[in-house]
Formats: C-alpha cells, sequence, structure tokens
C-alpha cells in the first residue's frame, strides 16, 4: 500500500488519504488501494457498520459533483471515478458475505469459472431426495396431479426447505466463528501461513454455503409455482 504519495498540487504527504489534509485537493487513488483502505479501514471482517455508513455519507457528500464544478477537468474526473468506487466499496463492506468473498478476492481465491460444487458429505442423501421431489413435483404439475398428491409433494418440499434454511444457518454461524478468528490472527500479526490456513477455511464454507443457498432458492422457486 503507497504511503509516500505527495499531493499533485502541493507536494504535501497524503498519506494515501482522499484528499490533500493541506490544501484539500482531490488526490488519485494509491495504487494497490482496496475497499477497506478505502474507508481507512483494516482487512478485518468485523466491521463497526454506523461507523461505515456515517464515513460514507461524508465522503459521498465531499465527492459530489456540486463540489467540483468549477475544478478542473483532472479532479473532475477523480471525484467521478471515486465516487463510483465508493458506492461499490460500501455495497460490498457492509454485507458480511460480499465482504468475506471480498477479501478471498483479495488472496486470489474466489475467481469466476473455478470447479463445479459438489455436495457437502453429510447433506448427500438430503440432497438427492429433495432432486427426487422436486422431479415428481414438476411432473405431477405438468400432468396435472391430484390434490391429495400435490399437497403430498408440497409437504415434503416444505420440510426439505426447513431442513436445508437451517444448513445455511449453521453455515453462516460458521463463516461468522471464522471470521472473528481472522480478526484475532489479523491483531495477533499472524504469519502468511497462518492467514492462508484461515482464507482456505472460509473459501470451503463459502463454497458450500452457495451450494446450499442454491439448494434453498431451487425449492423456493419450486414452491412457488
Ligand atoms: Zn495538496
Amino acid at each position: 500500500m503507497a504511503t509516500s504519495t505527495t499531493c499533485w498540487n502541493c507536494s504535501a504527504a497524503t498519506g494515501g488519504a482522499h484528499f490533500c489534509q493541506s490544501c484539500g485537493k482531490i488526490q488519485p487513488l494509491p495504487r494497490g488501494a482496496d475497499y477497506f483502505a478505502f474507508f481507512g479501514l483494516p482487512q478485518k471482517l468485523t466491521i463497526d457498520l454506523p461507523a461505515l455508513e456515517q464515513r460514507f455519507h461524508s465522503l459521498s457528500w465531499k465527492l459530489h459533483p456540486d463540489h467540483f464544478a468549477r475544478a478542473s477537468e483532472q479532479e473532475r474526473q477523480l471525484s467521478l471515478g471515486r465516487s463510483s468506487e465508493l458506492n461499490d466499496a460500501y455495497r460490498t463492506l457492509r454485507d458480511p458475505i460480499a465482504r468475506v468473498e471480498y477479501l478471498l478476492g483479495l488472496a486470489g481465491m474466489r475467481k469466476e469459472g473455478q470447479k463445479k460444487q459438489q455436495a457437502p458429505p453429510e447433506l448427500l442423501e438430503e440432497v438427492f431426495e429433495l432432486n427426487e421431489s422436486l422431479d415428481e413435483s414438476r411432473e405431477a404439475r405438468q400432468s396435472g396431479g391430484s390434490t391429495s398428491q400435490m399437497a403430498g409433494l408440497r409437504n415434503k418440499l416444505e420440510s426439505a426447505q426447513h431442513k436445508f434454511e437451517s444448513s445455511l444457518a449453521a453455515v453462516d454461524r460458521e463463516l461468522a466463528k471464522v471470521s472473528s478468528e481472522w480478526d484475532t490472527a489479523l491483531d495477533a500479526g499472524a504469519d502468511e501461513a497462518a492467514k492462508k490456513k484461515l482464507i482456505d477455511r472460509m473459501n470451503d464454507i463459502l463454497n458450500r454455503r452457495s451450494y446450499v443457498r442454491n439448494l434453498v432458492n431451487g425449492v423456493r422457486a419450486e414452491l412457488a409455482q
């Protein structure tokens, strides 16, 4: 992270801040700045949301185009780019899942087109049953199944929905636990190997989460038919 940046206007040291403290001019983003740095935060997963929101509003206001109406073209461009980055950074960091996804992305994980996700072993049987019920339900709908048949299938799907929603909640609890381990490790100045282990664990959890999330969405969609 760039810390020795100097203001393009007055050459004062900016320390990577959005605005020069000496002359108030908007500064280009330091090389390698990430969403956490954008808000002056460490790469920790526990974030004070009211403070983040306050900082977001204050930056939004400072970056408002009205404040750049008489500025140079370069400054206007900088403020536009910064505004859009601000919105992306805020949307990402305020959501605990998107926040972890982003952190893993910084660590080189979560690339598009990763290997196809497989059912978590402990859910294999339920996933198999769910897929059967989904097939039956679709067939019964298309061939106009009897009321009692439809009610039976609906029951099955609803209990599967509850089952997978509680799996999802369990995965979220696990993610919250490892997220707080990550923060503790960061505070303790953990080495790269220890950090990598936590990153890998979070990556596994997110893979499982997206698998279970898809199942839940699938059942919901069928039940909404
Ligand atoms: Zn300056």
